[in-house]
C-alpha cells in the first residue's frame, strides 16, 4: 500500500512540475510578488526624496490608491497585517480579560492580535463551501453557550465578555458575509474582517471590508501585492480611523515640537519608503486579478483527469464569489489522506514549495485553555488541503 501511495505522490508531482514548466533547478515558491521597473522607479524616488520613514506622501497616497480599490472611506496604513488587526480590535473595543471568536482554521496572527490585546481567543468552526466561518453552527452555538443582555453578549461558561467576532476570507475567497453579519447584529458582537489574504476578492458586488466594522489588511511578501512588510486598517467611520491612526503613531498629540502623548500609543505607522513600493503595486492590482484568475481556471481544468483517475480535486470557490485567487489548493479524497505527507515530501524535495493548511488554531500548545467549539469541519479541510504554487506569472505558464 504504501509503495502505491508513494508512486502516487510520485508522478503527481512529476507531472505538476512539467504542467508548471518548472525549468532545471528552478524553485516554484508558493507566493512570488511581482516587481517591475514601476516598483524600482517609485522606490528610488522615495529614496532621493529622503523621506523613508514616518514623514512623506507616499502613504497617503497609498491608503487613497487602497480606498479605491476596496472601496472604503478610510484607510490607515501599518507596519504589518498583526498590527493591524490589533488595532482593529482595539477599535471596536476589545480589551484584556474580553474573548473573541474567531475561526480554528487561520494563520497564528489572528489570534495573537487578540493575545496582545490581553483578550482570549474563542475558537469557532468553518463551512467547506466558502472556507470561512460556519454561519449555521456559529449560531448554533452561540445560542446554546452565550447569554445576551443590554447588549452585552456573555459566555454563560467563562461569564467573560464576548465582544467580536473576526472572520477570515481564507485563500482569498469570502465567506458568508450577509448571514454573519446578521448573527453579529443579533449576539452583539463587533465583526472584524481578517482581510489580510483577499485585496481584490468580492463578493456581491461588495469588495472585502464592506461587511465588517473593521478591517485589517496585510502586504506581506506572499500576499497578492506587498510593501515588503506592510498592512492597512480600513473601516467607514473617520473618527474610528483618526484613533486607529493616533493609536498607531505613537498617540501623539499633534504639536509643531512638543512631545505629548495621551494614550498608551504604538509605534505602528507604515514607513513612507514600504508605502512607496505599495504605490506601485497598487497600480498592478488589475493585471494580477487577470493572472490570478487565469491560473485558477487552468488548474481547475487540470484536476479534472486527476479527480477521475484518483479522486484528487482542485477546490473550487462557488461561481457567485469573484476571488483574487490569492492561493489555490487540492484536496485529497478520504481513501488518500496518507498521501497527503507524500506530496508534500515529493514536492519540496523537487524544488516546487507547496504547503499544508495551518495547524488548527485550537491545536496549538499556546491556545490549550483557550474555548473552541467542535471543529470536524475545519479539521476535515486542514487534513485534506494542500497549496499549490499560485504565483501570478504561473497564470501564463499553466494557461
Ligand atoms: C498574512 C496574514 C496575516 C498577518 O499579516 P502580516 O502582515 O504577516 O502580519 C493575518 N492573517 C492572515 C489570515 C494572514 O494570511
Amino acid at each position: 500500500m504504501m509503495s502505491c501511495l508513494e508512486s502516487i505522490a510520485t508522478e503527481f508531482v512529476s507531472e505538476l512540475s512539467m504542467r508548471l514548466k518548472q525549468g532545471d533547478g528552478e524553485v516554484l515558491a508558493l507566493h512570488e510578488p511581482v516587481i517591475g521597473d514601476l516598483e524600482k522607479r517609485s522606490v528610488a524616488e522615495c529614496l532621493d526624496s529622503t523621506f523613508v520613514s514616518t514623514v512623506g506622501q507616499h502613504v497617503p497616497r497609498f491608503e487613497a490608491a487602497l480606498a479605491e480599490i476596496c472601496r472604503v472611506e478610510q484607510v490607515v496604513a501599518t507596519v504589518n497585517g498583526t498590527s493591524a488587526l490589533q488595532l482593529a480590535l482595539k477599535a471596536v473595543g476589545v480589551e484584556k480579560g474580553d474573548e473573541v471568536l474567531m475561526p480554528a482554521l487561520s494563520f497564528v496572527a489572528t489570534a495573537n492580535a487578540a493575545s496582545y490585546l490581553g483578550a482570549i481567543p474563542h475558537f469557532v468552526e468553518s463551512e467547506s463551501e466558502q472556507l470561512g466561518v460556519c454561519p449555521r453552527a456559529l449560531e448554533n452555538y452561540l445560542k446554546e453557550k452565550m447569554q445576551v443582555s443590554d447588549g452585552v453578549c456573555r459566555n454563560l461558561g467563562s461569564k467573560r465578555r464576548v465582544k467580536a467576532l473576526v472572520v477570515m476570507h481564507t485563500f482569498g475567497h469570502i465567506g458568508k458575509m450577509k448571514a454573519l453579519r446578521e448573527i453579529c447584529d443579533g449576539f452583539g458582537l463587533a465583526l472584524v474582517e481578517d482581510a489580510a489574504e483577499a485585496v481584490g476578492s468580492e463578493c456581491d458586488g461588495h469588495h472585502a471590508g464592506h461587511w465588517g466594522d473593521v478591517t485589517a489588511l496585510s502586504f506581506n511578501g506572499n500576499k497578492i501585492i506587498t510593501t515588503g512588510g506592510g498592512g492597512a486598517v480600513l473601516c467607514h467611520d473617520e473618527s474610528m480611523a483618526a484613533r486607529v491612526r493616533h493609536w498607531s503613531t505613537t498617540a501623539k498629540v499633534n504639536h509643531s515640537w512638543e512631545y505629548d502623548h495621551d494614550e498608551l500609543g504604538y509605534n505602528y505607522r507604515m514607513p513612507n519608503l514600504n508605502a512607496a513600493l505599495g504605490v506601485a503595486q497598487c497600480l498592478r492590482v488589475p493585471e494580477l486579478l487577470a493572472q490570478k484568475e487565469l491560473l485558477a481556471k487552468a488548474y481547475s481544468k487540470w484536476f479534472k483527469d486527476w479527480k477521475a483517475k484518483w479522486g484528487l480535486e482542485f477546490y473550487e470557490a462557488p461561481a457567485m464569489l469573484k476571488s483574487n485567487h490569492w492561493l489555490n489548493a487540492m484536496l485529497l479524497p478520504e481513501s488518500l489522506l496518507g498521501i497527503h505527507n507524500e506530496i508534500l515530501e515529493e514536492a519540496n524535495h523537487r524544488k516546487i514549495f507547496m504547503r499544508p493548511v495551518w495547524k488548527l488554531l485550537n491545536r496549538l500548545v499556546i491556545h490549550k485553555d483557550c474555548p473552541s467549539m467542535e471543529t470536524p469541519v475545519a479539521e476535515g479541510l486542514a487534513s485534506r488541503m494542500i497549496n499549490l504554487p499560485s504565483s501570478a506569472f504561473l497564470g501564463e505558464r499553466l494557461g
